[in-house]
């Protein structure tokens, strides 16, 4: 579009009415934006802005007012940097009932884990120091001690994560040599961890045996030659084969194993240090009655069934888990002093069998009772109803549902529960649930035929009252 000079002169003129950045500066100090914000991005935030008003000027005639900046301009700047600078990662409220949900950090902490990490975090500690001859320790040599204790195990430590662990054993142990796995076993865990990949990864090469559905004892012996370095025993953590299906047991495969002078070495997933089956719950063996069948070497995950923080530990006999502790690799899949704190104060609750479900959120989680879910449930139902002001068009319904371990534990497992079903007339729950996710404090729900589904089992019960307030304003939309 082209100007008259006329024009151009009074678009000159309306710009020239603007202040200057310098101007606004010397105004936020004085409203004292800083130094409750950085000073740079308080200049590049009212720069922004400015620029906004100038386009403004030049393409929709807009006219500067005299009393520009007005108090509108610097509430939005003050909600701009408030929003920058608030925390990107934060407290999710989980109302999805999936206890381990990976996306959503999987095991949340006990509140005795997180003071210790907390006490651990803000200040020094003896992470590599030894307190008793004022030399330098190993940083897992307590959790070492506590995790050999309820592993029965000579030996532990613990890495990053527990795809680390694998990697790490694998290296240390089999890198140019070959690893047999049942191709029952060839797992995909979600994020690309693949035990084919993560075998060659770790420099050794791939055996694989049996079929998907059949694994003969004879098939593992048939593969055995003087290149082979271990049997790889893969949990299958997120899938079933069921059906006509074989696998040997453990105890035959050890055998084999001690025949041909072969540690067995299991990656088990979750991995789970107590015993569920008194809480009706998989049936799955502990780490320690794994062990007790002759296991050389044994990694989980810190952070699924354990319900402590993400890490990875190995367990097992003490000259392989010297050649782990030795490998390079090791220093880069090296745990800090964060997790440290957390996974030694998750596992003193381990020695108490009889309170450790109390005391381990992700373990009260996935046994609690179903009649108090039910309680929960009635509670919350009372909680949001009178948050709604018995809005007529709000429909709330507790009724029985399902909900799961996740994480890749118990896969197959259903969890009895029971929830509080929510609809609200005239709007789309799709809807309601893409708002309850962008919320400052963003609550998780699952959406069942139409319904937003709160499912107890993974809510704290000092989140109910937000839940309340959320609906609330779920009226206002
Ligand atoms: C979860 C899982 C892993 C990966 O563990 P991370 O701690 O997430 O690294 C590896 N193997 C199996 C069988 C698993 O279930």
């Amino acid at each position: 579009m082209v100007k008259t000079d006329t024009e151009k002169k009074r678009l000159q003129s309306e710009l020239a009415q603007l202040p200057a950045v310098d101007e606004l500066l010397h105004e936020a100090l004085r409203r004292e934006f800083m130094p409750r914000f950085p000073r740079p991005l308080v200049t590049e935030h009212i720069r922004k802005l400015l620029e906004v008003v100038k386009q403004r000027v030049l393409r929709e005639n807009f006219k500067v007012k005299a009393s520009f900046p007005d108090e509108g301009f610097w509430r939005e700047l003050d909600e701009i940097l408030t929003e920058f600078l608030a925390p990107a990662l934060k407290k999710v409220i989980n109302a999805s009932g999936v206890v381990i949900h990976t996306n959503l950090g999987r095991s949340p902490l006990p509140a005795a884990a997180v003071e210790q990490i907390a006490a651990v975090a803000g200040g020094y500690s003896n992470l590599e120091y030894d307190l008793s001859t004022g030399s330098r320790s190993i940083r897992y040599v307590n959790v070492e001690s506590l995790l050999c204790r309820l592993c029965g195990t000579e030996a532990a430590m613990v890495v990053n994560n527990n795809a680390g662990a694998v990697l790490l054993a694998l290296s240390a142990l089999a890198a140019g040599r070959e690893v047999v796995v049942s191709r029952g076993e060839l797992v995909e865990i979600g994020g690309a961890f693949r035990i084919p990949e993560i075998v060659t990864q770790g420099g050794a090469v791939l055996r694989e045996v049996g079929a998907t559905n059949r694994t003969h004892l004879r098939d593992y012996e048939a593969a055995i030659n003087e290149e082979t370095a271990l049997l790889l025993k893969v949990h299958t953590s997120n899938y079933r084969i069921a059906g006509f299906t074989y696998q040997p047991e453990m105890r035959e495969l050890v055998a084999l194993g001690q025949k041909y002078d072969l540690p067995v070495i299991e990656d088990l997933g979750s991995g789970n240090l107590l015993d569920l089956k008194a809480f009706g719950l998989t049936g799955e063996p502990t780490v320690s009655e794994i062990m007790a069948n002759g296991v050389a070497l044994a990694t989980f995950s810190g952070d699924k069934l354990l319900g402590g923080p993400q890490a990875g530990i190995i367990v097992g006999r003490k000259e392989l888990v010297e050649k782990l502790k030795k490998h390079p690799l090791n220093r880069a899949l090296r745990i800090d002093k964060m997790t440290l704190a957390g996974l030694e104060a998750v596992l003193k609750f381990y020695l108490d069998p009889a309170v450790v479900t109390e005391k381990i959120p992700t373990l009260r989680m996935l046994t609690v009772g179903s009649n108090e879910l039910k309680k929960q449930a009635q509670k919350l139902h009372r909680v949001v109803k009178r948050a709604c002001l018995g809005s007529e068009k709000v429909q709330l319904q507790v009724a029985p549902s399902v909900s799961r371990a996740g994480g890749g534990a118990m896969p197959m497992v259903e969890l009895a529960t029971f929830a509080l079903f929510l609809r609200v007339q005239g709007e789309s729950s799709a809807r309601l649930e893409k708002y309850l996710r962008a919320r400052s404090r963003p609550i998780v729900v699952r959406i069942i035929d139409d319904w937003l589904v709160f499912d107890p089992r993974t809510i704290f019960a000092d989140e109910f009252a937000e839940i309340g307030r959320a609906c609330q304003e779920m009226l206002l939309l």
